[in-house]
């Protein structure tokens, strides 16, 4: 090699690395590449394709005879996996062939003909970007030991070079897309969403906070986010940085309008990094909807309990009174309907009991009303509830208390309300005359309590689901139920710090369990 060679070599070496340093489009890199590498070496086909991660063409370049012509990426598949290029791509080694027709990578073109088919001179190197294979560059010159060793070396230079700027170019792709994608979204978002600096004044708002506030989207950089919302007290302050520790917070507020009333939102504020800077994004989610719907179960639950539970109070009451009054151990036929209206009264009690019960332990509210409860007792309490509707379907109601149970702290009267949900369900579901286990057993210092029929079971896509409210799994030939029994259960155990859950008994039916810590 001589010396005048290496030196215009570095020369052009040089001004390629300084020509790619300064753009970040793929295609004029892609370009640039072909047109350099080709330049002095009178090639007649260059091609460069670029390769996403799993080695698929995602771009391509090529030149013939000096002209760059435009190739699509399907075009490319095949030369990626057959082939020298696609050796190439398998082995990420360079190839120098000086005769074409004498190595079996090489293979014809479609397009060739027998003329243009005669024996030519290639190369062929990997363009890598540190370890990862970014394309592969494939020169073609018509005749044969046309490249020489320099040649071929002076090759594998530009190809260390254009790997790492068509990286970069990539890079700048993905982020562009990401960039766009983030603002795509920001624009298209159907909540109102604030970008403001740490000390709050707005920088930019997206359509829907121009919408939502009826102020215009280029007015609203002039102001402050505190004049758009209550802001909580944690967040008052010269900064507005969240929290201090954490990068976000989320808090309830009300958003000031120009155009309509002030509008209840949940604010989601994080810190966000804009190019080396911090700013704050503020997301308002309008929850005017939920509020409605918290006031509607307030007057929901207020009616229940005057409109229904008050009345019904004074039907159970007078029935007691009746009770002494009526010929009731003379006369069974009126003993048998006073019981039936007794029985479904307090039913309907039961019932509206647990739906006020919903309504307040969702509503967060605590359970006060506790003392202990002796667990034999509730369940023989409970047994006896459902009593009459087991004998008529003749079920067998086994009771199996193992060991001595010690009280457990609670509000009696609703954890025996879930014992009586759970048996009236093993009733409703269970086949005539057939056996329905009641147990309790303490584990540790856990109460553990189930209650176990034969019906048809749960299925197992469904043992979480039945849990909440309005579900209902087994429609046909079985007195439907609202799908509020089991939610209630749920919300009334968890209350009170335990578990409850069902399994798939064996041998078929159902297995609900529940856990509810012991009195110390
Ligand atoms: P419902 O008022 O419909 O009984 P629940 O919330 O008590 O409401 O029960 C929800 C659903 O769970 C029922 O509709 C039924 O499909 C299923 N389920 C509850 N208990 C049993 C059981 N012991 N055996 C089989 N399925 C049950």
């Amino acid at each position: 090699m001589n010396e005048e060679i290496t030196r215009t070599s570095l020369e052009i070496l040089f001004s390629i690395s300084r020509e790619l340093a300064t753009t970040l489009d793929l295609h004029k890199v892609l370009a640039r590449v072909l047109s350099l590498s080709t330049e002095n070496m009178g090639a007649e086909r260059a091609s460069l394709i670029v390769l996403d991660g799993s080695g698929k063409p995602v771009d391509a370049a090529v030149i013939f005879n000096g002209v760059l012509t435009p190739h699509t990426v399907e075009q490319m598949q095949d030369v990626v996996t057959s082939g020298l290029a696609g050796w190439v791509v398998q082995k990420k080694k360079s190839v120098l062939i000086h005769n074409t027709n004498k190595d079996h990578r090489w293979l014809m073109r479609p397009d060739e003909d027998s003329d243009t088919n005669a024996a030519k001179s290639a190369l062929c190197v990997p363009l890598m970007a540190r370890d990862t294979l970014v394309g592969v560059l494939t020169i073609v010159h018509p005749k044969v030991n046309f490249f020489s060793d320099e040649q071929f070396n002076f090759q594998q230079a530009i190809a260390g070079l254009a790997g790492i700027a068509i990286h970069n170019a990539q890079l700048y792709e993905d982020v562009q897309a990401a960039h766009h994608r983030y603002h795509d979204l920001f624009e298209d978002s159907i909540d109102p969403i604030f970008i403001t600096s740490m000390e709050g004044e707005i920088i930019e708002a997206n359509h829907q906070a121009a919408l939502t506030t009826g102020i215009d989207q280029n007015e609203l950089p002039m102001m402050m986010i505190s004049d758009l919302q209550d802001l909580p007290p944690e967040m008052i302050g010269s900064k507005f940085e969240p929290t201090g520790a954490t990068e976000s917070l989320t808090y309830e507020s009300i958003l000031t309008c120009r155009k309509c009333d002030k509008i209840p939102v949940e604010v989601h504020v994080s810190t966000i990094n804009i190019q080396g800077n911090q700013y704050l994004q503020w997301i308002f989610r309008d929850i005017s909807e939920r509020k409605n719907l918290d006031s509607l179960r307030e007057d929901l639950s207020a009616m229940i309990y005057h409109d229904l539970r008050s009345p019904l109070a004074n039907i159970i009451s007078s029935l007691e009174i009746l009770r002494s009054m009526l010929p009731l151990e003379e006369n069974s036929s009126i003993k048998q309907l006073f019981e039936i209206s007794t029985r479904s009264s307090e039913r309907m009690q039961r019932l509206i009991s647990s739906l006020l019960d919903i309504n307040r332990l969702e509503a967060g509210q605590q359970i006060t009303d506790k003392q202990f409860v002796d667990v034999d007792k509730m369940i023989n309490e409970a047994v006896e509830t459902i009593l009459p509707n087991a004998n008529s379907k003749e079920l067998d109601i086994e009771k199996m208390v193992l060991g001595k149970i010690p009280s457990i702290f609670v509000d009696g009267d609703m954890i025996r309300r879930v014992l009586i949900n759970l048996l009236e369900n093993a009733v409703k579901f269970s086949p005539q005359n057939s056996k329905i286990t009641v147990g309790a057993k303490l584990n540790g210092d856990q109460v553990t309590m189930w209650v176990e029929d034969h019906g048809p079971g749960i299925p197992v896509e469904a043992k979480e689901r039945i849990f909440n409210k309005f579900v209902r799994v087994h429609g046909e030939g079985i007195a439907k139920g609202l799908g509020l029994g089991l939610a209630f259960c749920r919300i009334a155990v968890q209350s009170h710090g335990g578990k409850i859950w069902v399994e798939n008994v064996t041998e078929g039916g159902s297995r609900f369990i529940l856990t509810l810590s012991a009195a110390v």
